[in-house]
This record gives structure tokens, sequence and C-alpha cells, in this order.
């Protein structure tokens, strides 16, 4: 069987095409690459895949719709590069079928074939109406035959599934995401994946002074977000000092505003570590208490890397709607024991001003503190298709 996946090449640049067509079909490679007998070919501004018949196409359809930069794709079947042979394959295929219109769509790789994607086009269509008695329909047929002229041979289809858009991980850089086990920072995530970014996930957790519940819910999201992005480092980074010492040493109001700031700084030496460009939340505008306008502002002022947040003007419904298609809310909505639920004071501020927190800060040796958590970080790897010897 064959795979037709095509992407939008008016979203790129001349000179990155074969730089991006080269990506998308590495990661179409890695997607499939635990499936024997597979092989990628990018011809004429589409990626080939030809995979042996016994292969479930649902595996195959499964696999090929998560990897980003496919716009569209298709099962398409294969001729010799010759009229009467593909006249006769669709004329078979289609007898006895029930459609109530169609019309034929041929786009011609090799411009030196016989006939112009026009004519054929037109001898196909009256081949197939021969042979089914149904009319065509050139603006809204049921059932569309969709040609492809290549220089060996012919492929056809009837069919265009969507793929997740978007661009090829890897295509656009790294960045390092702040995961939490809640359900926005994977959404967030994600669609940094589909950006075209290798998103390297941080998440800051308070064991032992909690349970583990929120190391294994990330190591549950890295394995889901996976299966998107096909490569993921997850580090594993103890916050727990951390808190206590803003505990010790701070105003209660202004705790999660804190350990949001030093979450920050964590994070922007470990994106300078691993070359990541810039940070990733999953902060929505007014969402709680630490995501009013103003406590977002202070909050970022602890860093200065550039600072993501590509859920900040969307709605709870929309980015919950978003993580059951991602596949990652069912994990997310489990209960745990968040480290920013540790401490938490009864009436947080929703507006710190940056002096008030610069003072609090005084208080402590904040590069002490961020330096003693570097040291502690722990890095798990994942992989898709995983890796045999990959842990649960
Ligand atoms: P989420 O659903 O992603 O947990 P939230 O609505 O609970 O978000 P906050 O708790 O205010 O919002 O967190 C805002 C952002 O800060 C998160 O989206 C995430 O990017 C980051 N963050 C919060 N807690 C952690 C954590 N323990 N580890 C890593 N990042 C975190
Ligand atoms: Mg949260």
């Amino acid at each position: 069987m064959n795979v037709i996946a095509r992407y939008h090449e008016i979203a790129l640049k001349g000179r990155n095409r074969p730089f991006f067509v080269e990506k998308l079909a590495d990661n179409l490679r890695q997607a499939l690459s635990d499936l024997p007998g597979v092989t990628v070919q990018p011809f004429s501004s589409r990626i080939g895949v030809h995979v042996p018949d016994e292969t479930p196409w649902e595996t195959v359809h499964e696999r090929v719709g998560r990897v980003f930069g496919v716009a569209n794709f298709s099962r398409a079947r294969e001729v010799p590069a010759d009229l009467e042979a593909l006249k006769r394959a669709a004329a078979t295929e289609l007898r006895g079928a029930s459609f109530a219109s169609f019309r034929v769509t041929t786009r011609r790789a090799d411009k030196t074939f016989p006939f112009n994607s026009g004519q054929i086009d037109r001898e196909i269509g009256a081949a197939v109406q021969a042979a089914t008695g149904v009319r065509v329909d050139l603006e809204e047929p049921e059932l569309t035959l969709w040609v492809e002229v290549l220089r060996d041979r012919i492929l056809y289809s009837f069919e265009r599934l969507p793929g997740p858009g978007g661009f090829p991980v890897g295509s656009s850089g790294r960045v390092l995401a702040l995961l939490s086990g809640g359900i926005d920072s994977p959404v967030a995530a994600w669609r940094m994946m589909k950006r075209g970014c290798r998103v390297v996930l941080a998440h800051f957790h308070a064991f032992p002074l909690q349970d583990r519940s929120t190391i294994d819910k990330t190591r549950e999201l890295a394995r889901i977000l996976t299966r998107w992005q096909l490569r993921t480092r997850l580090l594993q980074i103890p916050f727990g000092p951390v808190q206590q010492a803003v505990v010790a040493a701070c105003p209660a109001p202004l705790r999660v505003v804190l350990y949001r700031r030093f979450m920050m700084r964590i994070a922007e030496a470990l994106a300078r570590r691993r070359r990541a460009r810039a940070l990733v939340t999953g902060e929505s505008l007014g969402q709680v208490a630490s995501q009013t306008l103003d406590n977002m502002v202070v909050i970022g002022e602890a860093t200065r890397a550039t600072v993501l947040r590509p859920l900040v003007g969307m709605d709870k419904e929309e980015i919950t709607a978003q993580a059951r298609r991602i596949g990652t809310f069912e994990v997310s909505t489990r209960p745990d024991q968040d480290c920013c639920q540790l401490f938490v004071p009864r009436h947080p501020a929703t507006a710190a001003s940056r002096e008030e927190v610069e003072r609090a800060e005084t208080a402590l040796d904040v590069p002490a503190l961020v330096a003693a958590a570097l040291e502690g970080v722990a890095e798990e790897r994942f992989e898709f298709p995983p890796l045999a010897s990959s842990p649960p």
C-alpha cells in the first residue's frame, strides 16, 4: 500500500524547503520505524510512503495522522505509468460502488507523460462513467478520484484525510516547556511542537515533601506527547527546598508568585544548558489568581529569557477540548499533589508588585537556591515508537 502525504507548500520559504521536506520525511520514517518494510521517499511536493500490504491500515493512519507538517494524506493504489492501466483499475474499483456523482483530479509530476492533467481527467472520467453510469460533477462531487502521475507509475486515491498540519518537529528550533501535571501545560507544549519546535519538558516537584503523583503524571504526559514529537527529554527538578525557604522568609500572600519566579530562573538556566531558545508555559490570562496580568508580568520579570505563552488568549473550554484531542486530558485530571498546593496561603496576592516581590526576595539566597535545584535535576528520555528497553 502507498500513502501520499501532502504539506502546505505556500507556507514554505524557498530556501528552507529542502530542510523542511527532509525533516518531514525523517519524522515519518521515525513514526513508522517499528513497522517492517516501510520506505519513505519525497517526490515533487509530496512525500510517498510505501508500506507492505499486510500492515494494518489503522496503524498507518494513526501514525501518519500525528506527524506535524502533514497537511493531509491519502491511502493510494498504484498502477504502471500507462493511461489504459489506470482506466481499467479505476473502472474495476468503482463498478458496484454507490456514489451519485464524481470527478477526477489529476496532478502530473512527470511533465513528459504524453497526456496533460486535463486530458487525463477527461479520459479517466469517461472510462469511469462508462463503467458505472454515474454522472460527473466538477463542483460538488460525492467522490473524487485523485490521480498523481509520476515518472514510473501512477498513484490514485479516493480520499484525503486531514493531517495535524503545522511544521515538522525539529524545523523551528528547541524550547523548554514548564510542564505541571495539569491540563494546560501539556496543551501549550503540544502547540509549540505543532509549530515545529522540539520541546524539552521540565517539571518541578516537591518530593519527598509530597508524594510522587506529579512525577508519575508528567512521565505519563511525556509519553503521550512523545507520540506527537517522537523524541522527548523530561527533566524532573526538586523544588521543595525553594518552597521551604520561601515559606520561612517571605510574606505568605506572595508565595505562589515567588515560587513561579524561581521556576522561571531555574528554567532559564536549564534552557541555556540545553540550548533551548525560549521558555513555554501554559498560562492563560486571568484563569487563576497567579495568572492575572499583574502577576504574569512580575513572574515574567524574573527571567530575561523569551517566554512563550501559546494559551494566553484561550478559554478553559477550548484548552480542555484540545487536551482531549491530544490525548492528555485523562491523565491531567487525575488527582495529584502539585508542588504549588504546598503551603498555599488562604489569600494569595492577585496583584503582586515588583517592589514588594523584590523586597521579599532580599531575604533569600536566590543564586544558591537556583544552583541547588539545578544540582538535583534528573533526566529521562522517551521515544516513539517506544524502545523495547524503555521503562514501563
Ligand atoms: P496547568 O494546567 O498547566 O497546571 P494551571 O492552570 O494550573 O496550569 P498555574 O498552576 O498557574 O496554572 O501554572 C501556570 C503555568 O506554570 C503552568 O501552565 C506551567 O507551565 C507552569 N507550572 C506550574 N506548576 C508547575 C510545575 N510544578 N512544574 C512545571 N511547571 C509548572
Ligand atoms: Mg497547575
